[in-house]
């Protein structure tokens, strides 16, 4: 079962409304003094979770940050996993499938993502963030609005029915080179795979990248017509 919230829905809509046009950093200050510890930040290590990870640890030095470890990351995600948490003194919490690749590969054939990547990302992404989320009362993701349609409605403060927790998405507003200007102000580590045309990265399987013009997100379960993992409603 998943934790609930002790926020109501009037306080959510609230401070959706009131902290809609504030600074991400504003967010996630009051995001950090409204849950502390029963805050998570949900990381896959890309530019925006990066931005969100430098803001976090400036508010405090105990951040509580996950990360869904499907066991077919890139090398150069968990380079940069291990250098952020050298760099900001925390240790991100690695969140495991059920099932190794290994009995995945057993139960389901070789190569899963190539020919239902839904259960392949349901078994390796939903059901671990499911059973984390089971024990905190908000998580805090980089999604933007431009992402995709589909992310054209995240409010900064939401109710995820889903998951039955506060979502708080402190870069709703933000566009792609906002991220980057932050990301350069600040001196802050990023996956290199972003200077080799991935503006999105996940799973190596299913990441390619993308050409000039191209949608950012074109790259992610190329030939398929999924755009999204299942984790963002
Ligand atoms: S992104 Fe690909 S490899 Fe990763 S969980 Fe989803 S289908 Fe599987």
């Amino acid at each position: 079962m998943s934790s609930d919230t002790r926020l109501t829905a009037a306080e959510v809509a609230y401070w959706a409304d009131r902290l809609d046009q504030a600074p991400p950093e504003t967010i996630v200050a009051w995001a950090w003094d409204t849950f502390g510890d029963r805050l998570a930040l949900a990381s896959s290590f890309g530019a925006e979770d990066m931005c969100l990870i430098d803001m976090l640890t400036r508010v405090t030095k105990t951040p509580r940050v996950f990360y869904l470890d499907t066991g077919v990351l890139f090398p150069e995600t968990y380079a940069l996993i291990h250098e952020t948490e050298q760099r900001y003194g925390f240790r991100a919490e690695r969140v495991l499938p059920r099932l190794t690749l290994e009995e995945q590969a057993e139960r389901y054939g070789d190569g899963l993502w190539a020919r239902d990547p839904d259960t392949c990302c349901m078994i390796r992404k939903v059901e671990p963030l499911t059973r984390y989320l089971a024990g905190v009362e908000a998580w805090m993701t980089g999604i933007r609005r431009d992402q995709t349609p589909f992310r054209a409605n995240a409010r900064v403060v939401e109710r995820d029915e889903k998951f039955g927790v506060i979502k708080v998405n402190p870069l709703a507003r933000w566009r792609w080179e906002q991220v980057w200007a932050y990301l350069q102000a600040r001196g802050v580590p990023y996956n290199p795979l972003h200077d080799q045309g991935y503006p999105s990265i996940g799973c190596a399987p299913c990441t390619r990248a993308v050409r000039p013009g191209e949608d950012p997100r074109a790259g992610r379960w190329a030939g398929f017509g999924k755009t999204e993992c299942g984790l963002h409603k």
